[in-house]
């Protein structure tokens, strides 16, 4: 008896500690990606149309809080702490009327609810992009997560928010699908299709990433002064990923319903360009909160966002 009960004891640990394993430690990057997406092709496209060129990429942190431990990358248990941004693509000075606004972050209460530790809230900050929202001329979004349009669901300003909204239609009809939004407001934004790139503005360029959410894509940025980005949004949540040729765990991907191998391969597509390579263009992670600070005390990205 008690050695049927060690057995069945025993089978119960290694099913546990495999489970464990498989759903928290493995994630791994192929050695060479299947993604052909160029930025010299996106940064062609960007500036075939002329136009006055954008003058600077500010970026303005909301909020932020710690990743619960193992959640972020796979197999890595220190703390990652996630700050949670929003990004203004500025024309001209002290004209924000003619500016982009990248994701449009959250606020408190939806913050709250994802039960990061230690979270930061910047009421001045919050208040700033509301205002910025209102005097933009366009709101873009790197995906459908909540985190990234929190702001077009709330507040009494959220209709005139979604008009200057473009959205893919892929983007439309999962955030339709997973309810944030109801018809009738996703019917105020200007709805568009692309294959691979689509010309925005003059040196904004949309790339389709699909993978961590079926409607991701990154946007390609090239300023005035030829200082180029590539907005990756959640693609990667640190360079980590990139650094320690890591997915997120899987857990996580089964959570966020990620195309993980797509994932997998964009990862290491970033990795090629970015950290083997060292393309010139500055990669932007929407989640990496020491990168932001180095990206912001060279100058690269503004700190906070311009306002009328
Ligand atoms: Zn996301």
């Amino acid at each position: 008896m008690l050695k049927k009960l060690l057995i069945t004891f025993s089978i119960i640990l290694l099913v546990l500690f495999i489970s464990i394993y498989v759903l928290l430690f493995t994630g791994s990057i192929p050695k060479k990606s299947n993604v052909n997406i160029s930025l010299a092709e996106a940064s062609k496209i960007a500036l075939q149309k002329g136009g006055d060129l954008p003058i600077a990429l500010n970026s303005m942190i909301i909020g932020s809080g710690d990743f619960f431990k193992g959640g972020a990358v796979a197999g890595e248990f220190k703390n990652y702490r996630f700050p949670f941004p929003s990004y203004q693509i500025l024309y001209r000075k002290a004209n924000v009327r003619k500016s982009i606004i990248v994701d449009t972050a959250m606020n408190f209460k939806m913050m709250k609810s994802m039960k990061t530790g230690n979270p930061e809230f910047s009421k001045t900050n919050f208040k700033k992009l509301q205002k910025a929202l209102v005097q933009c001329s366009q709101i873009i979004i790197t995906h459908g997560h909540f985190d990234h349009i929190g702001s077009l669901m709330i507040g009494e300003n959220k209709n005139e928010f979604l008009k200057k909204t473009v959205l893919s239609d892929i983007q439309y009809n999962t955030i339709l699908k997973g309810k944030d939004l109801t018809k009738n407001q996703l019917n105020l934004t200007k709805m568009i299709s692309y294959q691979k790139y689509y010309f925005l503005s003059p040196g904004v360029v949309l790339i389709k990433n699909p993978g961590h959410s079926p409607g991701h894509q990154m946007i390609y940025v090239i300023l005035k002064d030829k200082t180029e980005y590539l907005l990756a949004g959640d693609t990667a949540w640190h360079r980590d990923h990139m650094e320690l040729r890591k997915n997120r765990p899987l857990l996580i991907s089964l959570l966020l319903k990620e195309d993980r191998n797509a994932v997998a391969h964009q990862i290491a597509w970033l990795r090629e360009k970015f950290i083997v390579r060292k393309n010139r263009v500055n990669l932007i992670l929407s989640h990496d909160y020491s990168y932001h600070r180095i990206l912001i005390k060279k100058g690269i990205l503004g700190k906070t966002f311009s306002l009328q």
